[in-house]
Parts: C-alpha cells; sequence; structure tokens
C-alpha cells in the first residue's frame, strides 16, 4: 500500500457498519497479518464489563485464520481492561491516540509493521488519523451506541462532522471544475 498524503489522513480506507461486516479474508488476501480493534463503541459499549460472545467467537475465528488480534484503547476505564487483561491478545490501554507511541508499540508487540496491519475503529480523529499516521490499513465502523460517549468524544464527533463537511466541498468543487472543462 502506498504511503497516505495529507487529506487522507483523516479518511478511512473502508467503511463497515459493525465489526461483524469486516471482510476480514480480503484483509488477509491483500498482506494483513494483524487486525488492531479500537474498544469503546467498536467492540465493547460504553460501561460494559466485559466483552460480548459475538465478539469473542469474532476473535477466534480471526486469529484461526492465522491473523492476529490486539486492542488498542484510550480508555481507562478499570472494569472492561481487567476483563481484557485475561485474553490471550496483546492490549494497551491509555494509548493516546492519534498518537503514534501506542500504534507503535502495539505493533511491535504484534511483530507486524503498519503495512500489515489493520485499523478497525468508530472514531475518524483518534483510530482512523492515528493509524494513517503509522501507514496502516483503517477501517472505520458505526459505533454501537452514539448515544452513550465520553464528553471528549462528543467534541471528536463535532470534528468529524466538520471534516465530511470540508470532503463534501472539495468534491463539490473538483466535479464542478471538472463539468467546466
Ligand atoms: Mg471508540
Amino acid at each position: 500500500m502506498t504511503a497516505k498524503t495529507f487529506p487522507r489522513f483523516f479518511f478511512p480506507d473502508e467503511r463497515a457498519r459493525s465489526v461483524m461486516d469486516v471482510d476480514y479474508e480480503g484483509l488477509q488476501e491483500g498482506g494483513i497479518k494483524a487486525v488492531i480493534f479500537d474498544l469503546d463503541n467498536t467492540i465493547a459499549r460504553w460501561g460494559d464489563e466485559r466483552l460480548e460472545e459475538e465478539i469473542m467467537e469474532l476473535f477466534e475465528r480471526i486469529t484461526s485464520m492465522g491473523l492476529r488480534v490486539a486492542v488498542l484503547s484510550n480508555s481507562r476505564r478499570k472494569d472492561i481492561e481487567n476483563f481484557i487483561e485475561e485474553l490471550p491478545f496483546p492490549h494497551l490501554f491509555n494509548a493516546n491516540k492519534p498518537g503514534k507511541r501506542g500504534f507503535r508499540s502495539i505493533l511491535k508487540e504484534l511483530g507486524v509493521t503498519g503495512n500489515e496491519a489493520a485499523m478497525v475503529g468508530d472514531q475518524l480523529l483518534t483510530d482512523v488519523l492515528g493509524a494513517n499516521r503509522v501507514n496502516m490499513y483503517t477501517i472505520r465502523v458505526d459505533p454501537i451506541d452514539p448515544e452513550r460517549e465520553y464528553n471528549f468524544t462528543k467534541i471528536n464527533r463535532l470534528g468529524e462532522k466538520f471534516l465530511l463537511c470540508l470532503r463534501e466541498i472539495y468534491r463539490f468543487f473538483r466535479s464542478w471544475r471538472f463539468t467546466r472543462r
């Protein structure tokens, strides 16, 4: 995969409705060796103390395909952290996404480069932006429960709306320029 240019930094390579709808076989065929998941509103609801059975089964299915799995979260919620710590997957909490450090550390633990890993998350300004910065393949999923989020996340959502609006304006002018030629 080629390096991403500035406007593309803010947008995912693809979108999916949820982690259940991602084409993991397709990712693997494209050279992906590891999938890193965001926690809140991607694989767990805010306030959940454990992962749903559905998610545990998904993780098992992905690992049995030969892909590696990890969890990278900005959260500091002790309850669900205790649950995830017991799982046999690399994980990092309080990761400071979109900072590169957390991504680099989890990639190192997985033993893969950014090019060989995909990020699945619900936020453009943390999950997608951060993963794009380290050249990962990015998949944005719809938040499981958009009504329940941290206040800081709600501010990020405003930023997302602004970015999406800018992109629409950019696309409009680009198509307008082409039709005028
Ligand atoms: Mg999230």
